[in-house]
């Protein structure tokens, strides 16, 4: 588990990349940084992992891209010490991305095999989720809401209600909604039953699942 100055440096070049894409909050772009995104990838997709690109991670699964990890970090707004709910661990990229920016983060995968393996790396590189979940992510987690902010990292075809009902007023759900292609959405829970809805153009990610495999 290396990382070396040439990571480091093509790390650097890909804080470029994204910034020149449009991404400005300065301690999203300081995790993007820091994160040896490599280490989140099989060793065969080494060379790629400092590309602006999603990549596989097995079990028919993806790391999303970086710009995408760092777009859906900036509408979460998160600030230190926040309780963040995230759906779809997968590698634990994103997860890691919320660790360093202060959150509490929960976080729910349905892949069991992805699930094992994350809840193993993510300790070992430093980052300590405050409970990794195997579940169905459609449900939410109640016991632990509510929560500053929700972040779905699987294209969902409804928005889920348990999610909006497990925002604290004021709190944040950012949530790709579509089936082929998604509108990265936000909704801001601005009382009881009013939330404030944001579209922010069209993303793709693989699919967020019903049924447990
Ligand atoms: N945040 C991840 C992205 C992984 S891709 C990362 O940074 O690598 C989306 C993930 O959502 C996949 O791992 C997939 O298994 C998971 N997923 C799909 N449907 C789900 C559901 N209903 N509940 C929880 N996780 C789900």
């Amino acid at each position: 588990m290396k990382d070396t100055f040439k990571h480091k440096g093509l790390r650097q070049q890909l804080v470029n990349v994204i910034k020149a894409k449009g991404i400005a909050d300065k301690n999203v772009l300081d995790a993007i940084g820091s994160i040896p995104r490599h280490l989140f990838m099989d060793s065969s997709f080494l060379d790629h992992a400092y590309q602006d690109k999603a990549f596989p991670i097995g079990a028919d699964q993806t790391i999303s891209q970086p710009y995408t990890v760092a777009f859906q970090s900036e509408l979460l707004q998160v600030k230190p010490g926040d309780k963040v709910l995230e759906i779809g661990t997968g590698s634990g990229y994103q997860c890691a991305v919320l660790c360093k920016l202060g959150a509490k983060v929960y976080s729910i995968e349905r892949q069991q095999e992805l699930f094992k393996k994350t809840s193993k790396f993510l300790p070992k590189l430093g980052y300590r989720a405050k409970k990794l979940i195997f579940g169905d992510g459609y449900k939410g987690l109640p016991e632990e809401a509510p929560f500053d902010s929700i972040i779905v990292t699987a294209g969902a075809p409804f928005v889920p209600k348990p999610l909006l009902s497990q925002l604290k007023i004021g709190g944040r759900l950012v949530i790709p909604v579509g089936d082929d292609v998604q509108m990265m959405t936000l909704f801001v829970r601005k009382g009881p039953k009013e939330f404030e809805q944001h579209e922010y153009g069209e993303f793709r990610f693989v699919p967020l699942l019903e049924d447990k495999n």
